[in-house]
């Protein structure tokens, strides 16, 4: 029996082929260069060449790293995160803590004595303390790679690097080299610099001895002694760290060989052109009011005869944004601004704002000195509380609000008016409710991306259509059973704020779990509990918004997790991801306290922070992937 593992790193192309009592009888390392498919077929020809064997000789083949996907000839491809835990309990079967750092990327990585993870972290898209940021210290100082390890041993810490970014850390260099440092002293501070962020990276797992350091970077004693220094422990290094990532493909592979346990992806019963993910609603002719924050009183709107939208973020990105606002702002904000600027939300009528938080509150004030009076622009003030004082605050808001809107537009709200207005939206929270509970009491036959996206349009949607539309598709639904489920496909929960990439939740499914449920904002927590109606509708208004299911700007985090796990414990979900957007204060101060909770019920959890762009998605699938290995170890 041979199987054999391929890694291709941004860097270096790595193979190892092992027989079936896991003993290594060939490997090679190749430089990546520009083409991970070249680089990939090179490999295979050189480990075959050098083994003396035909690729029909060969029993199974999983292929890895970053590259992973550009491999045709390999069985499965399993993430880096997954193999380097299994490579390195190869040979350290005591290893706890593993620390990879690679060409572009570094991971931490916790695992059990059986080389399965139980937790990651990875560093995002920028390059800092990989090897590739190594590299480009390497060439500015003007010395070989290889000796930087060496070199930074015989330096005095003297000098320090402060920039976490490449390229800033890059003229530090430039500045020291100028100042006359020398280039141990400067080594060393940079071998500091990524042992800082490395070790933070480490701890944030839970650092547990025994530490094994895999990758390229291992290979550079430098590193690694910085690194010992922070963690208080010694680092186990193997003799070849490099192939490390191939070697744990190649086991993988062996243990996989009999058992065909290749993860396919939810099976989907609709095909593409008829999926409700594709419906599409007709654009009503009714004028619109924009808003942003789901805390907006839709029913006061409405009732004033005008369509409520939710404006989304996009991927417009030629705005002017970028070079209006600092780095630091969330990337809702950001396209916001690209679409005013670009004159994409003109059409609308008006926009209510509220204060979710600081980035909100000004861009409103940017967006009134924009429209200078000509548009209705109006700033609702909503409670973060939910009880009594703040449910009558919140009421004489919307009852403010209400007259606004009339002296604006000169028109005249009945309470009639807003009463039908609540009624049917009520309906259409009533409708979507019934569907919602039928498809998470079992696999009717849709999938969890083609709920959410039909959810997310449903926001926009004329509540009439909208409802009709969930209401035959409900009756339409096959009974629970008439749809075989995939046993071994791991329920997974998403929540956080917004998230407008409802491709996430594809690439869930795509990688072998089911989402089962939500609670999002551009999801279903929008159409969550119905108002009541009454003589004074600004209060029951007041009462269902505070009252729903809140987000992370309503106090009471612990209430929120307490809600959200017993919902996951009800309903038997294998795990859960939290998803933030990248700066959302709000979902990041959270997040901490969501991981204390989880961790003490044992429930896996993984936290994606990303943007409105597609640039990281490479890294997105990867940890989702491996965060859905570690569940179906
Ligand atoms: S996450 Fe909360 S504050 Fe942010 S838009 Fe959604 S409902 Fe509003
Ligand atoms: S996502 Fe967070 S930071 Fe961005 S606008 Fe909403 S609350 Fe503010």
């Amino acid at each position: 029996m041979l199987t054999l593992g391929i890694d291709i790193g941004s860097l270096s192309t790595d193979a190892v082929l092992i027989n079936e009592k896991k003993e290594i009888v060939a490997y090679e390392v190749i430089a990546t260069g520009a083409s991970s498919k070249k680089a990939c077929d090179k490999i295979f020809k050189q480990i075959l060449d050098a083994a003396k064997l035909e690729a029909k000789d060969l029993d199974y083949i999983i292929a890895t790293g970053y590259g992973r996907v550009k491999v045709p000839f390999a069985n499965e491809v399993v993430t880096e995160i997954t193999c380097h835990a299994k490579g390195a309990n190869h040979f350290f079967p005591d290893a706890r803590t593993v620390i990879d750092i690679g060409g572009q990327d570094s991971k931490a990585i916790k695992l059990d004595a059986k080389g399965n993870v139980l937790d990651f972290s990875m560093n995002d898209k920028c390059a800092a303390g990989t090897g590739r940021f190594l590299e480009v210290m390497a060439r500015t100082l003007e010395i070989e790679l290889d000796d930087m390890g060496e070199l930074s041993l015989k330096g005095k810490d003297n000098v320090s690097i402060s920039s976490l970014c490449t390229v800033f850390a890059e003229s530090e260099v430039v500045s020291l080299i100028g100042a006359d440092h020398k280039t141990p002293d400067i080594c060393k501070a940079l071998h500091i610099s990524i042992a800082k962020r490395v070790s933070a990276q480490a701890k944030r797992v839970g650092l547990e001895e025994t530490v094994v350091m895999t990758g390229g970077v291992a290979k550079n004693i430098g590193v690694v002694r910085e690194l010992e220094k922070k963690l208080l422990c010694t680092i186990k290094i193997p003799k070849e760290p490099q192939i490390i990532g191939a070697l744990g493909a190649a086991i993988i592979a062996l243990e996989n060989v009999n058992a065909a346990t290749k993860k396919e992806s939810v099976e989907n019963t609709d095909d593409n052109k008829t999926s409700i993910a594709n419906v599409q609603f007709d654009d009503d002719k009714m004028p619109k009011i924009g808003y942003f924050c789901t805390y907006t009183p839709v029913e006061i709107i409405r009732a004033a005869g005008y369509h409520p939208i939710r404006i989304k973020g996009s991927n417009n990105e030629n705005g002017g944004a970028e070079e209006l606002l600092c780095n630091n702002i969330c990337s809702y904000i950001k396209t916001l601004t690209d679409e005013k600027l670009s004159g994409n939300l003109d059409h609308l009528e008006g926009i209510v704002f509220t204060n979710s938080c600081d980035g909100m509150r000004r861009l409103y004030d940017a967006w009134i000195r924009i429209d200078n009076g000509k548009k209705f622009n109006y700033f609702l003030d909503i409670p973060k509380n939910s009880d009594e004082a703040s449910v009558q605050y919140f009421a004489d808001v919307i009852q403010t609000f209400k007259e606004e809107l009339e002296n604006h537009f000169q028109l005249k709200i009945q309470n009639e008016d807003i009463n039908t207005s609540i009624s049917l939206y009520n309906g259409m929270r009533d409708k979507v409710t019934l569907f919602l509970q039928k498809q998470w009491n079992g696999y009717v036959g849709h999938s969890g991306y083609e709920i959410y996206t039909l959810l997310k349009k449903g926001i926009n949607a004329v509540p009439e259509k909208f409802q009709d539309y969930v209401s035959t598709l409900t009756s339409l639904m096959k009974k629970i059973g008439d749809v075989p489920e995939k046993n071994s496909a791991p329920k997974l929960f998403v929540w956080g704020s917004i998230l407008e990439n409802e491709e996430i939740i594809r690439m869930i499914e795509d990688a072998g779990a089911r989402v089962v449920s939500e609670d999002l904002c551009t999801g279903s927590r929008y159409f969550d509990k119905k108002v009541e109606i009454t003589d004074n509708p600004y209060k029951s208004i007041s009462e269902r918004y505070l009252k729903r299911s809140p987000c992370s700007r309503m106090v009471d985090v612990f209430g929120r997790i307490k809600n959200i796990i017993s919902l996951i414990e009800r309903r038997a979900i294998s795990g859960a991801i939290y998803h933030s957007l990248k700066f959302c204060d709000h979902t990041l101060y959270d997040y901490p306290l969501v991981k204390e909770e989880f961790e003490r019920k044992h429930i896996p959890l993984l936290h994606i922070n990303c943007d409105n762009s597609s640039n990281s998605e490479g890294q997105i699938k990867t940890r989702i992937q491996a965060f859905i290995e570690q569940l179906t170890a």
